[in-house]
């Protein structure tokens, strides 16, 4: 027997279900839900999540999201440097390195930190198909042409964590430039978002170099 549905609402449906861990049944939860909304909320819903996909770009320099700001033009969108990039009162000579935007709020959180960071975007892994052209390895090895005196690996201490940190490593000393990775501390197998800031800060500050 089918079940009648007014075509908006399955649409709105269709829509939710495109999400990550969204199925059909949550997505119709959800559609039905939109219409107990005022449509100032609804409005305010759907403009946020536009507004984010149209404006936030990856920092040319250290890969992490950022937004463009709003009195930008067009042609000045093209090249976007994030705030902590341009930020005066880091050290821009030591780069941490790690796997995603979620690292570098872990590390912002702490406060332990006063250099900038690189995002890979993932890490390597043979058995997945993730090669070192797919994460943003090729855009670390350019920003060491500048005044680059440490990397710090801060990849986390899983295999593929482990891997990526090992290989980068070795890369980034054929160029001279210092490879640290951080001292664990750090739970093994654990991701950082889980350590506690002062674990954390240790882990920087007893960091090896590789
Ligand atoms: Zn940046």
């Amino acid at each position: 027997m089918a079940e009648y549905i007014p075509v908006p609402l399955f649409k709105a449906a269709e829509q939710f279900a495109k999400l990550p861990g969204i199925g059909m049944k949550t997505a119709h939860r959800l559609a039905y839900h939109v219409l107990s909304l005022p449509e100032e909320t609804v409005e305010e819903f759907t403009s946020a999540i536009f507004t984010a996909r149209k404006t936030v770009r990856f920092c040319e320099k250290c890969q992490n999201f950022t937004a463009l700001q709003e009195d930008e033009s067009p042609a000045e969108q093209e090249t976007v440097i994030c705030p902590l990039c341009i930020d005066e009162k880091r050290n821009f000579k030591i780069i941490c390195v790690v796997e995603s935007p979620r690292d570098v709020s872990v590390f912002e959180r702490g406060g332990g930190f006063n250099g900038v960071y690189h995002v890979l975007h993932g890490l390597l892994s043979p058995m997945n198909g993730i090669s070192p052209e797919d994460i943003r390895i090729r855009e670390l090895m350019e920003r060491l042409s500048g005044e680059v005196d440490e990397v710090i690996m801060a990849t986390n201490p899983t295999v593929e964590g482990e891997a990526t940190a090992t290989y980068i490593g070795r890369l980034v000393k054929t160029i001279g430039v210092k490879t640290t990775r951080l001292a664990y501390g750090l739970p093994v197998g654990a991701a950082l978002e889980f350590a506690d800031d002062v674990t954390l800060t240790r882990a920087l500050e007893n960091r090896n170099e590789i």
